[in-house]
């Protein structure tokens, strides 16, 4: 039984950790002991039915963004869903988690795995139990402990390959709920039902209970744990409360006994915080964890964006990365408002994808500065083909350029400035005049 973390341990690369370093220009010899202590990690379960595209999270490497999908109770859709994993796919996302707690989420979970994600794919468990407790007990506080840990082991036996879980929330945590009086509430689904789960039975998180058990299982399939932070703030008054931190303290605990069994972990974090505060979110965390790798939702710089919540959130994600998170959630602009739908996906994805970038241009500036510096040049020269196909959504990028019947070709301006346009007046290049811009054609556009 091994795993990607105790393979490292042996010093014996893997066919993903050969992936990761090529796609991460980085030596096996640099990934590999990073891997072993944990500070980089690839989720990738070893059941999963089809060969994918696996992804390297953490210390050193590109920040990655996650995609969330699924089902909810008032809206099953499988084909809308399926066709939400497609648009995550085309446009570049780096893992994708299936957040279905409505209809058949086993078969819904399999069928987006087989059929649509050929990436990096996590799941949260608490989803499935919940649901089963709506069908099977018609309410989902009478859920048995085995319910949380068939849950957790449907998922596990199905592939994926990263799974939250909601084990940093204890019965006393519960208990201080009550006392604390957020102004937000607990906004996390998992973390409401497993804290009103411990307050009606008077017994402690199963999935704290039985933590050693589900390493085993985890062992078992290489599944990585994403330590889910069930009291992250759902308003920018509860940042950083003591609920959310006394989570934190006990994720990093359980973080430490998953790696001595060489089991895989990333860290989840929030949620919203406010815009001074992000920076120090992350460096909060990271003295708390180390260099394990975190993973945040946004978070929501402020909570009044409804309809433009991926930008509110792409701000504090931009500031996040750029500080050391490793993994984005994304927020769509339906976030607080309604499931979103494929055309939400794809906004939120780019969204992230600029946000994990500009982080990128701070954390591995090197590397990172390489697209910026060829699309400077291409704007420079004004080649637009290069431009467009460098750009971050090529396709919105051509719908603009050319919807004013803009001149085709290269080294002609835009109708942004037209005949200002500061490419054609440096001395060194032709003036350019607004009759030129009817007259010339693209391959004497030298
Ligand atoms: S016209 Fe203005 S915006 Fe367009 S390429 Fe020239 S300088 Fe850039």
């Amino acid at each position: 039984m091994s795993t990607q973390m105790l393979s490292a341990r042996r010093g014996v690369a893997t066919d993903e950790m050969r992936q990761v370093a090529r796609d991460e220009d980085v030596t096996l010899e640099w990934l590999l002991p990073k891997m072993a202590s944990g500070s980089i990690i690839i989720p990738s379960n070893n059941v999963r039915p089809q060969k994918i595209h696996n992804v390297g999270i953490g210390k050193g490497l590109k920040t990655k963004v996650n995609v969330n999908i699924g089902t909810s109770t008032l809206n099953v859709d499988l084909p809308g869903e399926i066709e939400k994993a497609r648009v995550a796919v085309k446009y570049h996302a780096d893992t994708i988690m299936d957040l279905s707690d409505g209809g058949d989420v086993g078969e819904i979970r399999r069928t987006l795995l087989e059929a649509a994600a050929p990436i990096t794919f996590g799941t949260v468990p608490i989803y499935e139990a919940y649901n089963h407790g709506i069908s099977v007990h018609k309410n989902p506080l009478n859920l048995t402990e085995d319910d949380y840990l068939n849950a957790f082991e449907n998922n596990v036996k199905d592939g994926v390959d990263y799974t939250t879980v909601h084990c940093g929330i204890t019965k006393d945590i519960a208990k201080r709920i009550l006392q604390v009086r957020r102004h937000g509430g607990v906004v996390s689904k998992g973390g409401t039902i497993t804290a009103a789960w411990m307050l009606k039975h008077d017994k402690e998180n199963p999935y704290l209970t039985h933590y050693d058990y589900m390493i085993e299982i985890a062992k078992k399939y290489d599944v990585t744990f994403s330590l889910g932070d069930a009291l992250r703030p759902g308003s920018i008054l509860d940042s950083h409360d003591e609920l959310q931190v006394q989570e934190m303290i006990n994720i990093s605990r359980l973080a430490k006994r998953a790696h001595e069994q060489g089991v895989q972990v990333m860290i989840e974090g929030p949620g919203h915080v406010p815009l001074n505060e992000v920076a120090a979110n992350v460096r909060l965390a990271k003295s708390l964890i180390g260099d394990v790798p975190y993973y945040v939702l946004g978070p929501l710089v402020t909570d009044v964006a409804s309809g433009h919540d991926h930008i509110a959130s792409a701000i504090g994600a931009a500031v996040s990365a750029s500080e050391g998170v490793d993994l984005l959630c994304y927020l769509t602009p339906s976030e607080h408002l309604a499931l979103p739908n494929a055309e939400e996906v794809k906004a939120g994805l780019i969204a992230y994808r600029i946000a994990a970038h500009a982080g990128d241009l701070v954390k591995i500036r090197e590397k990172a500065i390489k697209w910026d510096a060829a699309m400077t040049e291409a704007r420079r020269t004004l080649d637009w083909e290069r431009q467009l196909a460098l750009s971050i959504d090529p396709e919105e990028a051509a719908r603009i350029h050319g919807r004013t019947g803009q001149h085709p070709g290269n080294n002609v301006p835009c109708t942004m400035c037209g005949g200002a346009c500061v490419y054609m007046m440096l001395p060194q290049q032709k003036i350019y005049t607004p009759a030129d811009a009817i007259s010339v054609e693209p391959d004497m556009a030298v």
